[in-house]
C-alpha cells in the first residue's frame, strides 16, 4: 500500500474514533475501527464489536476470534496478515442484533476501509455483513462458500461469504463447513483476476463459425 493510504486509513480512524452517528455512541466504551495490516489482501468483515471487543478496541479477541485465529494458522496466515473490521463499528448493549438504522449509519466506515484498504478478497462472516455487501438479501446458509465478484466503494473485490465462527463454535456441522470454505480462501487470493468487460462485439455469422469444423472432417 502507498504510504499515503496507510496514512489516510489511520487518519480515518481517528475521525471514526469520535463518531456519534447513532446511539450506540452513548453506551460503547469506544468504537472498535479494525486491525490487522493495512496493505492486506485478505480482509474479513464481522458483525459487531462483543464484550471483550469494546473493552480492549480490537475486533475478534473473544471466543469467536480464537476460533478466527486457528482457522488462520490452517491456511498458513496471521492476524497481522489480513485486515479484520465489522459492521458495526460500536458494540450493541448485550450483544443484541445490529439494527437496520444503526447499520445504516455505520456502513460508510466500512466502505471507506474497503476503498483505502484494497483488499483482493473480502470475506463476510454471518448474516449481517454478508447481506451488506452483497446488496441481497440471501441468506449465509444459502450462499456461503459461494464466491463472487462485486464492486465495493471504487474497488473491485472478491466477496467471499462465510459462516460466523460464533455460530460454529457450537456447532460441529457447521465448523466442518467453516473448514473447508476456508481452506479455499489461498486459491482465491491468487486466482488471477477476471479480465475487465470485453467491449461488446458484433457476433460473426453462423457461416464463418461453422467452417473449421467443416474443414476438419474432410
Ligand atoms: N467479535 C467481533 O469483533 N465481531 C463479531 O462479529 C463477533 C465477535
Amino acid at each position: 500500500m502507498a504510504v499515503a493510504a496507510a496514512d489516510a486509513l489511520a487518519a480515518y480512524r481517528e475521525l471514526a474514533s469520535g463518531c456519534t452517528r447513532c446511539a450506540l455512541a452513548k453506551t460503547r466504551t469506544q468504537v472498535v475501527f479494525g486491525s490487522g495490516s493495512p496493505d492486506a489482501d485478505l480482509m474479513f468483515v464481522g458483525e459487531a464489536p462483543g464484550f471483550h471487543e469494546d473493552k480492549q478496541g480490537v475486533p475478534f479477541v473473544g471466543a469467536a476470534g480464537q476460533l478466527l485465529g486457528k482457522l488462520l494458522a490452517g491456511i498458513g496466515l496471521g492476524r497481522d496478515d489480513v485486515y479484520i473490521a465489522n459492521v458495526l463499528k460500536c458494540r450493541p448493549p448485550g450483544n443484541r442484533d445490529p439494527q437496520p438504522g444503526e447499520i445504516e449509519a455505520c456502513e460508510s466506515h466500512l466502505f471507506r476501509q474497503i476503498e483505502l484498504i484494497r483488499p483482493i478478497v473480502v470475506a463476510t462472516l454471518g448474516n449481517f455483513a454478508t447481506k451488506l455487501l452483497s446488496g441481497k438479501p440471501a441468506g449465509i446458509t444459502r450462499v456461503h462458500g459461494q464466491e463472487q465478484e462485486v464492486v465495493l466503494g471504487s474497488s473491485r473485490v472478491v466477496l467471499y461469504p462465510l459462516f460466523h465462527p460464533a455460530a460454529a463454535l457450537y456447532t460441529p456441522r457447521m465448523l466442518d463447513v467453516l473448514e473447508a470454505d476456508f481452506r479455499r480462501l489461498p486459491e482465491l487470493l491468487h486466482r488471477e483476476p477476471a479480465p475487465p468487460p470485453a467491449p461488446a462485439v458484433t457476433r460473426p455469422p453462423a457461416a464463418v463459425e461453422v467452417e473449421p469444423l467443416q474443414l476438419g472432417l474432410f
